[in-house]
Order: C-alpha cells, then sequence, then structure tokens
C-alpha cells in the first residue's frame, strides 16, 4: 500500500510534462489537446498502479513517448499516404493511379492561388472551365470536341441521359458490366431515364440482333460498353465497334463507347492487350467515354469525346452542372494530357503507364535492392527475391498477367498474417499480398525512393510496434 502512494506521489504533474520542451514537435497542436492528452497519459498510469499491474516509478521518458503516441495519432488524417506493395497497379482502393510530377506540380501551383478557372484573361471576361482542357484532348486525342466530368460513371450518366432521355439504347447482353462498387449498366440507364434495350445472349451477340431491335420511333444511341474487367471465352461472337459504326450510319443512330479504361496509344508489345482511344475515333465511334484514373493515368475523372454536335447537348445538360470537375482535377488532368503531346514522355512521365511498361529485369533488379536495404535495415528477417505476378488492376486487363518481382519476407517469429498486420499499422503504412504463406513486397508498385520508408515499415514490425 505504501508502495503505490509511493507510486502516485512520483507521478510526473501536468504542468511539468507541459514544460516539456519536447512539445515544440507538437506546436501546430492546440493546447486544449495537448493538455487533455497530458492527462489521459498520467491517468493511464495512475491506473496501471492503483491496479497493481505497475509496479515501478513512472518516469517522465515514458510518459512524454506516450504522450507523443497520442498526439501523432489525433493529428493524424483519415486519408493517409500508403505504400503499395501489392503489384496491383490500379489499385482501386488504393487510389488508383499515381499522378504524375506535372500533375501534382500543377495542382499545387493552382491550389493556393486564384485561377484561370473561368476567366478568358484575353478577353478580360468569364470564361468557361470546359475550355480549359477541351483543347489539349483534342490535340492528344484527334477528337472533335471533348469534356470532362466527375468520374467515368457520370460520363456514361450524362451522356444517356442527354443523348436518350425516354427513348432506347440498344446494348448487347454479353456488355452489361458492373464495375467496382456497384456500378451497374442497367441501373445507370434507368436513372438516365433511358430504356435498356438488351440484343443477343450473354456469349453471342450479332449485327443481325441489333438491326431486329432497331426502331427509328425509339432507337437513340447504340452503345458498347468494353467489357474492362471480365471476359468472355469460348463460343463466343460479338459485334465489333467497326461493325456497329456501320449501320449506326445506315440508321443515323449515334454510337457510343464506353471504353473504361482510356488508353491513348497502343501497349501491346509491353504485355497490354487494351482499346486504345484513337482505335475507338478510328473506328468511327461518334462518342467516346473513359476515366481519368485508369490507363490514361491521371486524376479521378470521366472524359467525354467525339462529334461536337453530340458534345454540346451534353454540355448544355443540367447534369454538366452537377458532374463538373474542380479546379485541382482540371490542373491535374491538363497536365496529364499535357505528357501525351509527345508520345515518348507519357511513358516516362505517367508513374501508371511506367508501372505497366517496366522491364522484369528493372524489376529484378530493383527487387534486388530492396532485399539488400532490408536486410541491412532490418536483419532479423528472411528476404528471398521471388517471382511473381502483378496486375494491372482497377478493372482493366483482367487476362492481361504481368511478370514481376518482390522481396519475401519470413522469421522473425511472426506468421505471414500477423506480419501483414503489422506493416499496415507502420507509421507510413505498407501494405502486400500475402502469397503461399509468405508476405510480399512487390517492388512493381513501390517507387525506389520509397524502399526507405517499406523498410521502417518492417523495422516497426520487428519491435512489435503496432501503431493506431
Ligand atoms: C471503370 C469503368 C467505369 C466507371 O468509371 P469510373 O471512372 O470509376 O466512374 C465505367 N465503365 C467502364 C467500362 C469501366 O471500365
Amino acid at each position: 500500500m505504501e508502495e503505490r502512494h509511493e507510486l502516485l506521489r512520483g507521478l510526473p504533474k501536468v504542468d511539468e510534462v507541459l514544460l516539456d520542451e519536447r512539445l515544440f514537435l507538437f506546436a501546430s497542436t492546440p493546447r486544449d489537446i495537448i493538455v487533455e492528452s497530458v492527462r489521459e497519459v498520467i491517468d493511464t498510469f495512475r491506473q496501471e498502479i492503483l491496479s497493481g499491474e505497475r509496479t515501478c516509478q513512472v518516469n517522465n521518458e515514458e510518459v512524454f513517448d506516450k504522450l507523443s503516441k497520442i498526439l501523432k495519432e489525433r493529428a493524424r488524417m483519415n486519408l493517409r499516404r500508403v505504400l503499395n506493395a501489392t503489384g496491383v497497379v490500379l489499385h482501386t482502393n488504393l487510389g488508383r493511379s499515381r499522378l504524375s510530377r506535372q500533375a501534382y506540380n500543377a495542382i499545387c501551383e493552382i491550389a493556393d492561388s486564384y485561377s484561370t478557372l473561368e476567366y478568358d484573361l484575353k478577353l478580360g471576361e468569364r470564361g468557361s472551365r470546359h475550355d480549359i482542357i477541351s483543347g489539349i484532348i483534342k490535340k492528344v486525342t484527334g477528337a472533335q470536341a471533348a469534356i470532362a466530368v466527375n468520374n467515368n460513371a457520370a460520363a456514361t450518366m450524362i451522356v444517356l441521359a442527354a443523348l436518350a432521355r425516354g427513348k432506347e439504347v440498344v446494348i448487347s447482353r454479353g456488355e452489361l458490366v458492373e464495375v467496382g462498387g456497384a456500378f451497374r449498366i442497367p441501373d445507370v440507364m434507368s436513372e438516365s431515364g433511358a430504356i435498356l434495350k438488351e440484343v443477343g445472349a450473354t456469349n453471342k451477340t450479332r449485327t443481325s440482333d441489333y438491326i431486329a431491335a432497331y426502331d427509328p420511333e425509339k432507337t437513340a444511341i447504340f452503345l458498347k460498353v468494353h467489357t474492362s474487367n471480365y471476359r468472355i471465352v469460348g463460343f463466343t461472337e460479338d459485334v465489333s465497334l467497326n461493325e456497329m459504326v456501320e449501320l449506326g450510319k445506315k440508321y443515323s443512330v449515334p454510337v457510343v463507347y464506353d471504353m473504361g479504361n482510356g488508353l491513348i496509344s497502343d501497349l501491346s508489345r509491353y504485355g497490354l492487350h487494351e482499346p486504345t482511344v484513337s482505335e475507338a475515333l478510328k473506328a468511327g465511334a461518334d462518342i467516346v467515354l473513359f476515366s481519368g484514373d485508369k490507363l490514361l493515368g491521371g486524376p479521378q475523372a470521366g472524359v467525354i469525346i467525339g462529334k461536337k454536335k453530340y458534345i454540346d447537348i451534353i454540355k448544355k445538360h443540367p447534369l454538366a452542372r452537377a458532374f463538373r470537375v474542380d479546379k485541382l482535377t482540371l490542373a491535374a488532368l491538363e497536365a496529364t494530357f499535357g505528357s501525351y503531346i509527345d508520345g515518348n514522355n507519357a511513358i516516362k512521365d505517367i508513374p501508371t503507364l511506367r508501372m505497366i511498361c517496366e522491364s522484369v529485369q528493372s524489376l529484378k533488379l530493383r527487387a534486388g535492392k530492396l532485399k539488400e536495404i532490408f536486410e541491412e535495415y532490418c536483419p532479423g528477417f528472411n528476404y528471398e527475391i521471388e517471382e511473381c505476378i502483378d496486375q494491372v488492376g482497377g478493372g482493366s486487363a483482367p487476362t492481361d498477367d504481368l511478370k514481376g518481382y518482390g522481396v519475401s519476407i519470413t522469421g522473425g517469429g511472426l506468421s505471414a498474417q500477423k506480419l501483414e498486420r503489422r506493416l499496415r499499422k507502420a507509421e507510413t503504412p505498407l501494405i502486400v499480398r500475402i502469397n503461399h504463406d509468405r508476405v510480399l513486397v512487390n517492388v512493381r508498385t513501390l517507387s525506389d525512393d520509397e524502399f526507405l520508408l517499406a523498410a521502417q515499415a518492417v523495422k516497426s514490425a520487428q519491435e512489435g510496434e503496432e501503431n493506431a
């Protein structure tokens, strides 16, 4: 009893702790929060003493350590940076595309200043935010007109609402796609006020199906949707975009192509087999839609390109206001398209393309580098360079597996599950996959300048820290 009194009396006082010079580290934290946290820490120690769990003096160091942990946690944003070591390039849960340096700089420039968002510098009067990027999108894609909206789901919605409200949209049963997060083409269709006219069967649709469905009074659009996240294989038949365009011309019905991924130029020599935007326009589609943050490698957005007469109708639709993009998105989108003006720059500048196109040799080399850093920085685990299968992800190229390399981590007295959990709780969380009961750190989605942060996460896992 006597001893407990002694320990309680020895507890640092709130005022004492508040005088600790190291609190300057938390200069931006409101005073009230610091005081409250100090009380909380001291109280935790008090409880430990009272319960008999604690039998020795509490020193200032311990108090400060606990305090700084609590304060860091409180200051932590909910939207946090993580390290993607999954090898899935367009990881939807981790924010899809990383932006290029150019896009990043453009955002920074615009974020804390006024800008020409809706201001025409030449005329000194109101301008249109649509004009900011329509020029560069037209230049890169060769389209007649362009507009950007919030995302590709919004693009689909506004196109259908503006061009097919109360009318029929003919689409193959094999293309009634669901994209992640319960975005289903049939649901979007009914929300937009358009009437779904499904044709063909899941595995087979023929030109004659579209012809049979055509009604001069009712048909507003022939819609083709790229099956971005699945493939129908085996006994199949579908109508190519070229054939649909022919039909569209014959019946004067616009052909709309939702291609999802937004790949600008062909990457088949890198093992990626996806349709490109220029192919779609060359085939003669009247309107083409795609995401900004999939294979284009830019910010979240939906890009609508095609014939001017249709884009003009879309621009005037009330949803254009509801779906319009923010200035930061416009800044990033303009810069992203900027990298495509010279095709060679795109693969160099845009992380999504760079990661997809990285050679197996380079990946192996980088895995070796990462292994060395791990071994030096946190011995105690076993590290092995391993071959692995990476993915484009984001509902793109579901059948194109990319051969990759990673570093597996075993040992250290931790199960793969426990290690994975601790890595996720590091100061900068390292998100990994477990493969054959081993934690695997894939290097494709990890840049060189993140290797040290990854090693720090491994070190903190080793030390048993679970920060959050
Ligand atoms: C991804 C995708 C969408 C949805 O795009 P978001 O930008 O995520 O809204 C729509 N259609 C297709 C074919 C897609 O692949």
